[in-house]
């Protein structure tokens, strides 16, 4: 069995293979050996579980997820890595390799007929150009699973895992925790990959709540939360009749009605706060 976080392996399958990596795709793969079981272990791939990855590259964290789970289905939109995962996962049966878009992907379809019954965990080291896209669609997209543990960069691993109502915390940070509870588990070097990217890494895990923590519609809570973070620097009021495209006074009136302070800035608001002001929308 080879090592798949060992340079001189990767390079050696990639060289047969005439594989490059691919700058716009995201391509750093993982060579730090201790990151992937630990990931897999932390991600709760357990016998009975069933397991989508995103992005499998030449399939390092694959087969960790592999020797832990019951199914592991992972989605890899470079064809030329197809070939790669064939001879790398080659050892594994619990193990279905989908060419796809994983932002394009039906994934409740996925869900339904690849984990029929089972509980189902989402793990990922990912592409970094599309971290928040995926990250929203595994989301909002109200699939059935447990938790999603994914590799970010650090900046936005912080961003998302930053408690809501402080300076650390954003709109994605809102988003998150209005469908899941968001932890930092580990750091990762930038050292850890091949090519070495410029930033460090970390390790989330976002458990999936049953229930939203407050009661609003989602649609009308995530346009209040866009507004308010239109411009994130300026008073509540100002970036929320921008971001709502009000006049001032209009801005003024839901604030008040959502008692919410006008001179609040959008980093400083609670959940319930952004709740109260959906109502009013
Ligand atoms: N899991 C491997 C590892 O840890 O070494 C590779 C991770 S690499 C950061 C990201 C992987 O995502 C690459 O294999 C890349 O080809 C793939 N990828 C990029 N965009 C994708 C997309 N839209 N859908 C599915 N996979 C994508």
């Amino acid at each position: 069995m080879k090592k798949l976080s060992d340079i001189g392996t990767i390079k050696e399958i990639l060289g047969r293979h005439g594989f490059t990596f691919s700058k716009s795709l995201g391509q750093n793969f993982l060579i730090n050996p201790s990151v992937c079981p630990r990931m897999a272990e932390m991600s709760g791939a357990d016998s009975g579980v069933g397991v989508i990855e995103v992005g499998p590259g030449i399939g390092v964290l694959t087969c960790e997820l592999c020797r832990r789970a019951e199914k592991v289905v992972a989605v890899e939109l470079d064809k030329r890595l197809l070939p790669v995962l064939d001879e790398t996962l080659a050892e594994f049966d619990n193990v279905k390799v989908v060419n796809a878009d994983v932002l394009e992907l039906d994934l409740n379809r996925l869900i339904s007929e690849e984990f029929p019954g089972m509980e189902v965990v989402v793990c990922a080291n990912l592409p970094y150009y599309i971290t928040s896209p995926v990250i929203m669609k595994l989301l909002e997209d109200g699939l059935p699973v447990k938790a999603i543990t994914v590799m970010v960069q650090k900046e936005a691993a912080q961003r998302i895992c930053a408690p809501v109502g402080t300076r650390e915390s954003g709109a994605v940070t809102v988003a998150v925790n209005y469908y899941a509870e968001p932890r930092l588990l580990f750091s990762v070097s930038a050292g850890s990959f091949m090519p070495a990217p410029k930033v460090d890494s970390a390790v989330i895990r976002l458990d999936i709540r049953s229930t939203p923590p407050v009661d609003a519609p989602p649609e009308k809570f995530f346009r209040a939360v866009k507004a308010a973070f239109s411009q994130r620097r300026k008073v509540i009021a100002n970036s929320l009749a921008a971001g709502l495209g009000v006049d001032k006074a209009s801005a003024l009136d839901i604030l008040e009605k959502a008692g919410v302070s006008a001179s609040a800035r959008a980093e400083k608001l609670s959940l319930a706060d952004f709740a109260a002001i959906a109502e009013q929308l």
